[in-house]
């Protein structure tokens, strides 16, 4: 009898292992960038770890980890306990007040396979302790941008505040008084969960509890007048960066350790709407698992299953491509302007091609859409006499002012 691998668990196999690497390389560079040092810690530990970070009453610590009973051992659900034990244990907090540690590697959660979920699946996990000001967090959220756009992938940011143990309370009152009016409409799930933790009938993918819960309070206006200036931080910080994101009211975090700042990647590219990176802050976590009091964290994780899979995607398309680039010459100027611009474009290794019958800027861009490029450079008068053409992204629709030579273009387009 043939032995085939686990359901759930997955080969990688050769003809993939460069686009693991070329995450997990990338990944390794951004955070070097950011001063964060690789730690490795061990995919087994003792099942009392999880317990007391996750929380009892979770998921993933209920029914979803493996555990030898027998021993009272665990394979790793998530990296943050770990990572945080093994801190810890050799008092890395003690020789430096503030640490920024990230770490590669499988997790193990008994997932239902047949939902696509994989049982050993991959995360990039960073974590930054011992500091509690906001623009530690918003420079966390930078490194995770850095990452996906260095990867060439676009995602949105979604932030949330999660409050502390001296306004979520209060919150958590107001809400449970919304949701009591209400539960008749909510999913077996919610109406399970909605008393033992109500945050979480917010995220709900449900649409039937995703309609009850569109009018609930939000926690960001119920935050503690501490909370409320660490959440204003953490815009200003994000603003300062230039790091765009969105506030999502319905964000919030099935572990039980989260406060004050929570976020988000997400894409669109795999179909809904998804994540691929998610993350927040733990104030109390560090000093709940043995390790100094008051040591403030935070971290986040991304699914690196999602991240290979969308540079997949990716690849696919680009390779489809009949040019990477279109250049949209609006007028006879812009066209003669253009003509070299394209030539030394290509000397750099671009595919670039261009439209000579004068067509409207509608009908070229539905060309650049056929051709598929991942870029088209709009060229008209004024960005003629500004020296500034606009280019999209015709992934993420994004345009933006380069100045029209190929070494800016080249840079902009990452050739
Ligand atoms: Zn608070
Ligand atoms: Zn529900």
């Amino acid at each position: 009898m043939k032995i085939v691998a686990l359901n759930g668990f997955k080969d990688i196999q050769p003809g993939e292992t460069w686009l693991w690497r070329r995450v997990e390389e990338t990944a390794r560079d951004v955070f070097a960038r950011f001063a964060f040092q690789e730690i490795r810690p061990p995919v087994l530990e003792k099942t009392e770890l999880f317990k007391r970070s996750i929380g009892e009453a979770t998921d993933i610590v209920e029914k979803e980890m493996y555990t030898f009973a027998d021993k009272g051992l665990t394979m790793r659900p998530e990296a943050t306990a770990g990572l945080l034990r093994a801190v810890i244990e050799h008092n890395l907090l003690a020789a430096r007040p503030l640490r920024r540690l990230f770490t590669i590697g499988p997790m193990f959660r008994h997932e239902r396979p047949q939902m696509g979920r994989l049982r050993q699946f991959h995360q990039l996990d960073v974590e930054a302790l011992g500091g509690a000001h906001p623009l530690l967090d918003a420079e966390l959220m930078a490194m995770g941008a850095a990452l996906l756009t260095e990867l060439g992938l676009t995602a949105s940011l979604e932030i949330n505040s999660l409050g502390c143990p001296n306004c979520r309370p209060a919150y958590r009152e107001k809400l449970l008084a919304f949701i009591a009016g209400r539960s008749g409409g909510l999913c077996a799930d919610c109406q399970r969960r909605s008393a033992t933790n109500p945050l979480r009938v917010l995220d709900c993918k449900n649409p039937a509890c995703r309609a009850e819960v569109a009018a609930a309070p939000a926690i960001l206006d119920h935050l503690c007048p501490d909370c409320a200036a660490h959440f204003a931080g953490v815009e200003t910080g994000l603003e300062t960066l230039g790091v765009s994101y969105q506030r999502n009211k319905f964000m919030v975090r099935g572990l039980d350790y989260y406060c004050r700042t929570t976020f988000e990647f997400l894409t669109t590219n795999l179909g809904a709407q998804a994540a691929v990176g998610a993350g927040g802050r733990y104030d109390g976590l560090i000093e709940q698992l043995g390790g100094p009091k008051d040591t403030p964290g935070i971290g986040f994780a991304m699914g690196m299953e999602r991240l290979v899979l969308l540079l997949q995607q990716q690849e696919q398309a680009d390779a489809e491509a009949e040019a990477d680039l279109y250049i949209a010459a609006l007028g006879a100027a812009a066209v003669n302007a253009c003509l070299p611009l394209a030539q030394h474009l290509r000397e750099r290794g671009l595919r670039v091609t261009m439209d000579y019958e004068g067509r409207a800027l509608k009908n070229q861009m539905k060309l650049a859409d056929r051709l598929g490029t991942a870029w088209t450079l709009i060229v008209g008068d004024d960005e003629l006499a500004s020296d500034n053409g606009l280019l999209r992204d015709m992934h993420s629709k994004e345009q933006r002012a380069v100045a029209l030579n190929a070494a800016a273009i080249g840079e902009a387009t990452g050739q």
